[in-house]
């Protein structure tokens, strides 16, 4: 066989957020097109005018670049089968429409809309809910079926408004290699009619998405499971416009379930049970609605990337976390599961937490910047890097950076005094009065350091490690929280030190 270079394509619609289930898409097309050192094309298929929303085609640019999905060829950045917005390939549809028309595969259809909801209307029953325009019905509709041909042209001429709809045959059976469900049959009566051209001369999905994957060379297809009802009408197209040997290769991904695995996960459920659903916040333009996403939830988008290749896959391993180069040597279309993935907002949480304990502190104090920025705080890079260090091993999100050193930014407000206050003394009050003036000596802010001169001070006046080491924690943080006190100490700085040990001092009297 001829071997093709591996051509795969993110196509969504640009109708609003973009759910973590289209990121998966996104990243299984990404993954798979890297591996066999191919071509990731996004297309936006904005074929149907009535569902556009101005800013969903910017919003999907904006999450493949935060995920690092970026593709090969795409509207913004072109490539060699431009236009890749199908609204501007309007013109090149309709001759593949006529040329089924010509064959047999398709007719014309000149029912109004008015025509059409009366039929629904007419035949709905508690049976047949949403009576199907089907190789049954169409003999009662205006169509090349019941019209002359003479009727038809004169129609035609006239320019009276038309859909060309595909000619389902009867009682077929279809059937199709998906690469994660094996061999996949499909009874064609029970599809119906599908318009492949609308009225205003655009093409539908259907006609759209097959021309297209054809004319781009696409040799492997994946999409959410909930496109697979439409694979007869698409396997049909490619033969019927003779195309069938370029037929690429599908997969049909398994959807994500809600947490309790009953159905797929929606919006809803995202705001229901309080995690994201969305890659990144999405503020519909029409309603104004905010749907919250992951980015601004606070995940890194190395492991949201991570967390969703583990949604429907793993590499037959126990291993859980991937960095973007092993996914792309690991993954493999048969080890995607054909079950349904349930999406679980704790383990999406232990992704983060496991990244951000093991990035860097620099990366982290960027990302934490804006919190502080949004309290008014000035801090210098290289203390913010400092602190992160320190918490980051406690934080499933960045910003719990603050809720784990917000002391480090500022002086305790008030202090845990039913912790210190029952067994406070002179001897203590002494004894920190010293230490601060020893501080004011050392010429060390190593934490080993400052701890073996508080030990010493400590075992010189008698006292307990036990008894002062609290309380001094308490003075420089306000509780019983936070990093090793030295550490806080070697952070803070002698002078900054010094002045919460005043403060404390005042405050335990
Ligand atoms: N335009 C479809 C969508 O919005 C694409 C489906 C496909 O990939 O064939 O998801």
């Amino acid at each position: 066989m001829e071997h093709k270079k591996v051509r795969v394509r993110f196509a969504p619609s640009p109708t609003g957020g973009l759910h973590l289930g289209g990121v998966r898409t996104v990243l299984f097309n990404y993954l798979f097109a890297k591996q066999h050192k191919g071509e990731f094309v996004l297309r936006i298929e904005d074929t149907d005018q009535t569902r556009y929303v101005p800013g969903a085609e910017e919003y999907i640019n904006e999450c493949l670049r935060w995920c690092g999905l970026n593709p090969d060829e795409s509207p913004e950045l072109g490539g060699p089968f431009a236009p890749y917005r199908q609204s501007e390939r309007k013109a090149l549809y309709r001759q593949y429409a006529e040329q089924l028309v010509k064959s047999g595969h398709a007719y014309y259809a000149f029912d109004t809309t008015e025509e059409l909801d009366n039929m629904r209307q007419r035949l709905r029953s508690p049976e047949n809910p949403s009576p199907q325009y089907n190789h049954e019905l169409r003999k009662q509709m205006r169509n090349s079926f019941t019209l002359s041909d003479e009727e038809v042209q004169e129609l035609l001429v006239k320019n009276t408004p038309h859909v060309i709809r595909i000619n389902m045959p009867a009682n077929e059976d279809l059937s199709f290699v998906d690469m994660v469900r094996g061999e996949v049959t499909f009874q064609t009566s029970l599809v119906d009619d599908k318009v492949l051209l609308k009225a205003d001369g655009m093409p539908t999905y259907h006609l759209a998405v097959v021309v297209d994957d054809y004319l781009m060379k696409i040799t492997h297809a994946f999409r959410g499971e909930e496109w697979l009802p439409s694979a007869p009408v698409h396997l049909l197209l490619w033969k019927y416009l003779g195309w069938e040997a370029h037929m690429p290769q599908w997969a049909h991904l398994p959807l994500i379930l809600k947490p309790d695995g009953n159905g797929k996960l929606s919006k809803r459920d995202g705001d229901r049970l309080g995690f994201p659903v969305y890659a990144m916040n999405w503020a519909d333009p029409n309603t104004g609605d905010l749907t919250k996403g992951f980015r601004e939830r606070g995940f890194l988008p190395e492991a949201f990337v991570n967390m969703l290749a583990m949604l429907g896959w793993n590499d037959g391993s126990e291993q859980e976390i991937f960095s973007m180069e092993q996914l792309i040597e690991k993954f493999s279309m048969d080890r995607v599961h054909k079950a349904g993935a349930k999406f679980d907002f704790e383990k999406a949480k232990w992704f983060n937490h496991q990244y951000i304990h093991h990035k860097d502190n620099e990366s982290l104090a960027v990302l934490f910047q804006p919190v502080l920025q949004e309290k008014g705080i000035d801090a210098y890079p290289a203390y913010v890097a400092m602190v992160a260090g320190l918490v980051k091993e406690r934080c499933y999100f960045v910003n719990e950076i603050w809720d784990h050193g917000f002391f480090f930014f500022q002086q305790p407000e008030g202090y845990d005094e039913a912790a210190v206050k029952p067994k406070w003394n002179a001897d203590k009050e002494a004894f920190f009065e010293a230490w601060s003036a020893q501080l004011g000596t050392l010429s060390t802010a190593n934490a080993a350091e400052l701890e073996t001169a508080f030990k010493a001070l400590a075992t010189e006046r008698n006292l307990k490690m036990g008894d002062v080491q609290l309380p001094f924690r308490i003075m420089l943080t306000g509780g019983k929280f936070g990093p090793p006190v030295f550490d806080i100490v070697a952070t803070l700085g002698i002078a900054e030190t010094q002045a919460r040990i005043a403060k404390g001092l005042a405050a335990f009297k």
